[in-house]
């Protein structure tokens, strides 16, 4: 009997497989049909990715089932004869893809090829843009990969049987209804998928069409993939051409990475990056390692051309595999790289490690912190000899990366003196982005520190107040416009021997005092003003003074060493933290300036206590902090126009 039934949600398959074998026809879930929709309709500029992506499948399972012979005693018996078959039938149109493989059961089955509870395919269904190539380059990186079938099937057919079990089962589906399940024959573990092509897919009922697409994507699968067709031949007797059936193995199934560098072309590089990133673009450069000695291994490391769309999500995809003795062992290891590397695809192939290798075990493992602590500083090392070498195609990678390197800073100090040379900046000094080498050469001779501004926006930085001096002394400030600068680089205080200054903080001013500059001449006359503005201002500032670091602006805004900017102050807010203190900056102003003399000189109170007020939201409003009392500040600007008129 056919049992009929919806694709069901997580929660309902539980009690669907286990208490309700009865439940007649169920309706496709809203989120399935959708998804099948849009697999269906807007991924058309590439149907031919379904196979790449049946051949991962089952490239996935003979991975599991090997592993598991190799480690589990119950597993060791049994026959384990590694292959994926593809078997054409141009007449009917029909192509399977048949592996012997780890198998599905019966729950697997549902649970597998049934639900969208799937992280990876919400992900999917939230990224796609309605770009036919980048929505299809995406399948593979989310993993809605089975689903793409439906590109080019109007019906298809999984016979599978798990290893270890004897019971196999059909899983048959149109893509739109829900799908059927009943027990079925299979003489070995393993899967076939039958595909029965649609008017889209007919053109791949072409045994010389699939063997290009599987050079193309799987040419590098670690398994022999055999073709099996009617081979036209011509028969001389007969002086006719006849089609006899055929079967040729069509991709090199080799670990690629084990070849020596000398034997392998760069295109064979980049055909296996294809294979196994999903990516349809060439990465932009691999660094490949053989290491021998105390540990044997190797590394074949990619860096894409694109960073990858989950760069920035929690729940990003690791886009390392690890092997051992060329047995996959794992793809969702987030132990092999730290997490600031998380764009870098490829692959480790260790020597050393036991097969059996469990998660727990690798995060203290010895040999795996060795090759990672070696591959990271591999990595790094390569990236500083492309800066140098390499310059445009590094600034490809700095528009990709820059970030994640920054991330960096912030967790390895093993590599932070590294990382910092591999960072770029922008800066008030050179047009695009510069690095603290050159910055370095630049430092004008008495220069004590290299100078950077956060807390903002790049225009709000280039702007400030605070830049005035160093502009008029001729001193680079780096302009740090990233969210993540500040924390990054509060932690950082020096460059090689040079001191590294945030120039918001009160102490940067320290550098610029030299000898005649440090006091202002004035400093006597101006303590009443000074007075009297802290008076007016009370609590909402720590202290008013005169500053060493203007130039054309009245006022300006610092914070102490150890307290974040205003605007991080803010944005921790923003975030849900509510124990940070309210903000209580220090207002320096600018004794030479025209409006500081005119106060200086001024006797009416009510024009001083508007002046301090405006000095003091005018510093906020240029470091981005909006407006606390907009009414009283419109009241006050009314005030000083009417008497400027
Ligand atoms: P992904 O491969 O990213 O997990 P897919 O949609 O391609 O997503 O496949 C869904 C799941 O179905 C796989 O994770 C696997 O558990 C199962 N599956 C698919 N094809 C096979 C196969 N040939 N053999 C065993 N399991 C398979
Ligand atoms: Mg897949």
């Amino acid at each position: 009997m056919l049992i009929q039934q919806a694709i069901p949600t997580a929660a309902a398959l539980h009690q669907f497989c286990f208490y309700n074998w009865s439940m007649s026809k169920r309706e496709f879930q809203t989120e399935v049909s959708q998804l099948l929709q849009l697999i269906v309709h807007s991924l058309y500029s590439h149907p031919e990715i379904f196979l790449r992506e049946l051949i991962s499948n089952s490239s996935d399972a003979l991975d599991k089932l090997r592993h598991l012979t190799l480690t589990e005693d119950v597993y060791k018996a049994l026959p384990f004869n590694p292959r994926v078959d593809l078997e054409l039938n141009e007449k009917d149109s029909t192509l399977t893809i048949a592996d012997t493989g780890i198998g599905m059961n019966e729950e697997d089955l549902v649970s597998h090829l049934g639900t969208i509870a799937r992280s990876g395919t919400k992900n999917f269904l939230a990224q796609l843009s309605g770009d036919a190539k980048r929505d299809s380059n995406l399948i593979g990186q989310f993993g809605v990969g089975f689903y793409s079938a439906f590109m080019v099937a109007d019906r298809i057919e999984v016979v599978s049987r798990k290893a270890g079990e004897d019971q196999a089962w059909r899983w048959v589906s149109d893509g739109k209804s829900g799908f059927d399940i009943e027990p079925a024959e299979r003489p070995v573990a393993g899967t076939t998928i039958l595909l029965h092509f649609n008017e889209e897919g007919k053109q791949y009922a072409n045994s010389w069409r699939l063997q290009q697409i599987v050079k193309k994507y799987s040419n590098h699968i670690a398994f022999p993939i055999f073709l099996t067709y009617d081979k036209s031949e011509w028969n001389e007797a007969e002086k006719k051409s006849e089609k006899i059936c055929t079967t040729e193995q069509v991709n090199v199934a080799s670990a690629l990475w084990r070849r020596p560098k000398s034997e392998l072309t760069e295109e064979d590089y980049k055909e296996l990056y294809k294979s196994i990133s999903g990516d349809s673009q060439d990465p932009l450069f691999w660094f490949h390692t053989k290491a021998e000695g105390t540990l044997d291994y190797t590394t074949l490391f990619y860096v894409p051309s694109k960073a990858p769309l989950d760069l920035y999500q929690a729940e990003y995809k690791v886009g390392v595999k690890l092997y051992v003795k060329r047995v996959f062992i794992m793809d969702d290891a987030r132990e092999l790289l730290p997490q600031y590397l998380r764009f870098v695809r490829g692959i480790i192939d260790s020597e050393d490690l036991p097969l059996n290798v469990s998660r727990e075990i690798l995060q203290q493992n010895r040999v795996l912190t060795s090759i990672r602590t070696a591959s990271v500083k591999k990595i790094l090392s390569e990236l500083k000899s492309i800066a140098a070498n390499q310059q445009e195609k590094y600034l490809e990678f700095i528009a990709q990366y820059n970030r994640p390197l920054k991330e960096g800073l912030y967790g390895d100090f093993a590599n932070r003196e590294l990382l910092l040379d591999l960072i770029r900046f922008k800066s008030t000094k050179v047009e695009g982005l510069t690095s603290l080498a050159d910055v370095k050469s630049r430092m004008k001779e008495g220069q004590k520190s290299i100078y950077y501004i956060t807390g903002g926006g790049e225009s709000l930085l280039r702007t400030s107040p605070l830049l005035e001096i160093y502009r008029k002394k001729d001193l680079e400030v780096l302009i740090l416009d990233d969210e993540i600068d500040e924390i990054v680089f509060s932690g950082i205080d020096k460059y090689g021997e040079i001191d590294f200054k945030a120039i918001n903080k009160a102490s940067a001013s320290d550098d610029l005092n030299d000898g005649a500059e440090a006091k202002p001449d004035n400093a006597e006359a101006l303590k009443p003003l000074l007075d009297k503005l802290k008076a007016t201002l009370g609590d909402h500032v720590k202290d008013v003074r005169p500053s060493v670091r203007l130039a054309d602006s009245p006022s300006c805004i610092v914070s102490e060493e150890e307290e974040p900017s205003l605007q991080m102050q803010q944005m921790l807010r923003a975030m849900g933290q509510k124990d940070i203190p309210a903000p209580k900056p220090t207002l320096e102003i600018n004794p030479d300036h025209e409006i500081v003399r005119k106060l200086l000189a001024c006797s009416d109170d009510a024009i001083t206590q508007d002046a301090a007020w405006m000095l003091f939201d005018q510093a906020l409003l240029m470091e981005g902090v909006p407006l606390r009392e907009p009414a009283a500040f419109v009241q006050r600007l009314n005030r000083v126009l009417s008497l400027s008129i």
